[in-house]
Parts: structure tokens; C-alpha cells; sequence
């Protein structure tokens, strides 16, 4: 496996400065899935959702997905113990005041202001710890959120991507109405309805396209997640290479969908980060289980956006 060892902190002229691959969508759209099995290619680490850092991971000290808590984890123990009790919690209201929020002013006028400040600080203290100790130049956070990757590209020393992974609106809205118990935190995620995860589906694809699709501030790459299902291997070596420059390097025999990589250290994200698989499948259960309303109110909510991004209307 090739190896980066950093040695520039600036944004500058270092063409090798490490990359932070953005995965943003909605809940439920696949991204679990995409992080790992890119995080499995060389160079690469997946880093989970590191926005939740602050909370699950130093506060609330939940399970890492090797199967220790964030303080006992080989790889984030280190960062636990220089980050105290104060500035976790500064870092977690601030995220989930302005990162969480839904105004886009908010999170600019406050970029410059104290909390805004210190946040960015230990964000790139974060990723500079998580540069240094996978020694992967290119690191995924599968976060998911728009604002966060607008923040994170705020960032001295790092250079963002932004792949926008959307799944079929049924698809993810029969997931979120299903409970699923959660090993990191030892609870049962929070259901949603149909209605507020169709809702959420369209507005939070529509901010991604409008902040960093139309402007293209920094890279971004579009994909779906059924075309990722499809043909896993190719659409990761075509991530690989747009982050890589287009080098075209081979990465035959580099690719695997199947064991669990011991050195997989997600924060938070998706529960099906513990399995001992990464199994890349559709789930197209809301085929058969959504009723015929519950399918065509969603598809009425979603639409345009469903027909745009090239889904079929009926369960066909
Ligand atoms: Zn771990």
C-alpha cells in the first residue's frame, strides 16, 4: 500500500496535500456503504461521520465500529485525550446550532466570529491528526451535510471534494420509518415518516446541487447509489482517479467488497458500519412493503426532482 507522510500545513502550492472526500445526501442513502468500500482502496481511509464527532465520539465516548469505545479505540484514543470535556461541547452546540441548522447566512456570519473560529481550529486539528496517523492522503467523511462541507473546505491545508450520492426517494423512505438498532449508541434510531423523509430528500438534494453544483466551488461528482450497486469496482476506481488527478494508476486487484478491514475506524454513521461485510445491495424491500398510497405520495412529493434524476414512477 503506498503511504503519505505530510509535510505542509499551508494552503499553498503543496500538490500533495492530503484530500477530504465529502460524501453528502440524505440519510439512508448509501453512503455507509460508499465510504467503506472506497476507504478500503490504497491511500485511502474512511473516517465515518466526523460531525458527530464531538458528541458520540468525545462526550457520549460511543462505539467505534472496530468495536471499542472512541477513548479505548486504537486510532482515536490519542485525540480523546487532548480534547477536553469544554471544547467538545463548544464544538458540538456550535455544529448543531449552525451546521445543523437550515440558514446559510447564519453559517457564513458566524465563520468569523469566536465559536465559528474555534470550530474550524479543531476540525483541522482533527484532520491533521487522522492525516498523520492512517498516513492515507485521501480521507472520506461521510457526513452527509452541505454546511459541514462548506465549513470543512475552510480549511487550511486541505483539499475538498464533494461526491453527492442520492438513492431512490421510496428507497429511503421506507428505510427511515423501519427501526434499526444502533450498536454505537446502544439505542434504536429515531423513525421518520414518509412524509418528512420525502420532504428532507428533495430540500437537502436540492441545497447540495445549489451550493456545490451549479457554482462548483470546489470538485464535485454526482452519483447514484443503484449505479454504484451496479458496478461498485469501476465507479470507485473513477473516484479514485478523479481525486488522483486523472494518473491513472492501476488499481487492479486493490478492490474488495467483502471482509472488514482492520483498520476501519468509523465514528458515527450507518449501523451497517459494525458488520463484518460491507454487502452492496440495493434493499428494494419498499417494492413489495410500501402500499400503493404510500408509494405514490411519496413519488408525488419528490417529484420533480425523482423524474430528474431519472427514477421511474411505480415499482417497476
Ligand atoms: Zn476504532
Amino acid at each position: 500500500m503506498s503511504t503519505y507522510v505530510r509535510t505542509d500545513n499551508n494552503k499553498g502550492n503543496c500538490a500533495d496535500r492530503p484530500k477530504v472526500l465529502c460524501v453528502l445526501g440524505t440519510s439512508r442513502c448509501g453512503s455507509t456503504v460508499i465510504d467503506r468500500t472506497i476507504g478500503k482502496l490504497p491511500n485511502f481511509f474512511s473516517c465515518g461521520e466526523l460531525a458527530q464527532v464531538w458528541q458520540r465520539g468525545v462526550l457520549e465516548d460511543q462505539y467505534c465500529s472496530c468495536g471499542k469505545r472512541f477513548s479505548e479505540c486504537e486510532f482515536w484514543k490519542h485525540f480523546a485525550g487532548r480534547v477536553s470535556n469544554d471544547t467538545a461541547e463548544q464544538c458540538a452546540q456550535y455544529h448543531q446550532q449552525v451546521i445543523q441548522g437550515n440558514c446559510f447566512i447564519k453559517l457564513r456570519r458566524t465563520l468569523n466570529t469566536a465559536e465559528g473560529r474555534q470550530y474550524l481550529e479543531k476540525m483541522t486539528e482533527l484532520y491533521e491528526y487522522i492525516s498523520k496517523r492512517s498516513r492515507a492522503a485521501m480521507l472520506i467523511d461521510s457526513s452527509k451535510n452541505p454546511f459541514y462541507a462548506y465549513m470543512l473546505n475552510q480549511m487550511p491545508g486541505f483539499d475538498c471534494y464533494v461526491l453527492h450520492v442520492v438513492r431512490d426517494p421510496r428507497g429511503v423512505a421506507y428505510s427511515r420509518c423501519k427501526s434499526k438498532w444502533d450498536p454505537a449508541s446502544q439505542k434504536y434510531l429515531p423513525q421518520k415518516s414518509l412524509s418528512y423523509s420525502a420532504v428532507v430528500w428533495v430540500s437537502r438534494n436540492l441545497l447540495i446541487e445549489g451550493m456545490f453544483r451549479w457554482r462548483r466551488p470546489i470538485p464535485y461528482r454526482f452519483l447514484k447509489y443503484e449505479d454504484f450497486v451496479r458496478q461498485p469496482q469501476h465507479e470507485s476506481e473513477q473516484i479514485m482517479q478523479w481525486m488522483d488527478n486523472n494518473r491513472r494508476n492501476s488499481f487492479h486487484n486493490c478492490f474488495s467488497q467483502t471482509s472488514k478491514d482492520d483498520n476501519e475506524h468509523q465514528v458515527a454513521g450507518n449501523p451497517a458500519r459494525f458488520d463484518g461485510h460491507t454487502e452492496i445491495r440495493l434493499d428494494e424491500k419498499w417494492r413489495s412493503e410500501l402500499g400503493h398510497g404510500q408509494q405514490v405520495w411519496t413519488e408525488f412529493l419528490t417529484l420533480p426532482l425523482l423524474l430528474k434524476y431519472g427514477y421511474k414512477l411505480g415499482r417497476r
